[in-house]
């Protein structure tokens, strides 16, 4: 007699796939951890389906750990969080948003992006 209840492989997976990103959401939505990462990724399910080239200052920029002054100075490597601008502490937001050196190039981008000459990137402006 043959079974007709059972499922193929890929409806299997595509279900498992889908509880797992549920669970992850959870799980991220519960976590205290990655603040900075949940500004920019606030549902695993978005971030999944965005292709990133991860590199050391995109994780810098996403996780808020790297090599930025707020962070070295948390782990006593600087003596001052201070940016080089002078005007605040070395924060991701700072050097995304109001850093005054990195004004033009905000601009720039923020042309570039208006113009359709570069893709979007996963930041969002504020
Ligand atoms: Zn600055």
């Amino acid at each position: 007699m043959e079974c007709y209840n059972k499922a193929p492989k890929s409806v299997v997976r595509s279900k498992l796939g889908k509880k797992s990103v549920e669970k992850w959401q959870r799980d991220w939505v519960h976590t205290t951890k990655g603040q900075i990462t949940k500004e920019h990724f606030p549902t695993v399910a978005d971030r999944l389906k965005v292709k990133i080239n991860l590199t050391n200052n995109f994780t810098t920029m996403v996780t808020g750990h790297g090599n930025i002054r707020s962070y070295l100075y948390r782990f006593k490597i600087l003596e001052t969080p201070l940016c080089s601008c002078g005007t605040e502490t070395q924060t991701i937001d700072h050097l995304l948003y109001k850093c005054e050196r990195l004004t033009l190039r905000r601009r720039i981008k923020s042309h570039l992006l208006f113009a359709g000459i570069i893709r979007s990137s996963p930041f969002s402006p504020r």
